[in-house]
């Protein structure tokens, strides 16, 4: 397809983040691709010469900030942000969109560790050209993921949509964004921002592209069972009140239930003449306790949430920006 053909929009100037987490080990040679893919862009007239690549070090304790800061000096499209300790991936992204988007007509954000097939880019690049202004990286599969982390995922997309949550099925955090839609995006001031619900919320023309997901080549993953949980809970708890309405109704359910036992234990009192067992006080005490100890940590997960976002704290500090 020609240039002419395909695209309405002049070429813009792309900018492609990628959040880095004690990534020493991968940096170079991701840098390395892009650098390559970006020349390859800029030849084929998709994107201006004037596009760039910025390494965001979210508080890393290994080398990355100093191969970052090589990478800087070597290379003019090469740029860093160092942010003063360790947000998290989901701040890490919003650092380097806010803080690039005024040089930049669109961003790409994508994992440092280049596991989303970095040559997908090209086809977003001709999709924003055709007037979308959020375009979706979608996996095609899950074949290299762990049996563990597979279903886990499976499970938390189903549960997710269920609970009334907009999210796009296999969609992580890779994705394009127009200018327009950064903006727009930085006016949500909540703390616990997740961006997979919150890019849908925007609206404007949207479309996918969907690549196969490959392995890890360096380094290794820094998202632990606990950390995908701690995820997954926040994505949950920060786009639906569903799991609030569902204590609710377990609580009908519970004291339906309680009603019908009192009339068998006035029954059997009456009629009986029985010494009840130990079972039908065990039971209940078991189960009511149980269903009210876990009622009072959903309501905590809001009230923690509620805590935080009253307290209208920034999301990220920067430390240094190359
Ligand atoms: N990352 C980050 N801050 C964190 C954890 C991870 O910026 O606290 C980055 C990490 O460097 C990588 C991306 O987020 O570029 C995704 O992490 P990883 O590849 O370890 O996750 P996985 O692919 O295993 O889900
Ligand atoms: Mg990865």
């Amino acid at each position: 397809m020609s240039v002419s053909q395909s695209s309405f929009l002049p070429a813009p100037v792309l900018c492609i983040v990628l959040p880095c987490y004690n990534e020493e080990a991968i940096i170079t040679g991701t840098l390395q691709k892009l650098t390559k893919l970006l020349n390859v862009m800029v030849e084929n007239g998709k994107i201006s010469r004037e596009s760039f690549l910025v390494l965001v070090d979210d508080g890393s304790r290994d080398k990355t900030w100093i191969t970052i800061e090589e990478a800087r000096t070597n290379s003019n499209n090469v740029r860093g942000l160092k942010l003063s300790k360790n947000y998290g991936h989901q701040n890490a992204i919003m650092a380097g969109m806010f803080n690039y988007k005024d040089e930049s007509d669109c961003i790409i954000t994508i994992d440092a560790d280049l596991q989303d097939d970095e040559t997908a880019m090209e086809q977003m690049i001709d999709k924003y050209r055709q007037g979308n202004e959020i375009i979706y990286g979608v996996r095609k599969a899950r074949n290299t993921d762990s049996f563990f982390k597979k279903y886990t995922a499976i499970g938390f997309y189903l549960l997710i949509k269920k609970l009334g949550v907009d999210i796009i099925h296999n969609h992580a955090d890779y994705r394009l964004a127009s200018k327009r839609v950064i903006e727009e995006l930085e006016k949500y001031k909540e703390v616990n921002l997740f961006l997979r619900g919150i890019f849908p919320l925007l609206g404007y023309k949207h479309d996918m592209v969907y690549y196969d997901r490959k392995e890890r080549t360096a380094g290794e993953t820094k998202f632990p069972f606990t950390k995908m949980l701690a995820f997954a809970i926040q994505g949950i708890t920060s786009f639906s009140v569903k799991p609030l309405r569902i204590i609710t109704v377990i609580g009908l359910f519970v004291f339906i239930a309680s009603i019908l036992l009192s009339g068998y234990v006035i029954y059997s009192w009456f009629f009986l003449n029985a010494v009840l067992g130990w079972a039908s006080i065990a039971l209940p005490t078991y189960f009511i306790g149980g269903v009210q100890l876990l009622s009072i940590g959903i309501i905590g997960e809001y009230l923690g949430k509620i805590y935080q976002e009253v307290k209208q704290r920034p999301r990220y500090n920067i430390d240094k920006k190359i």
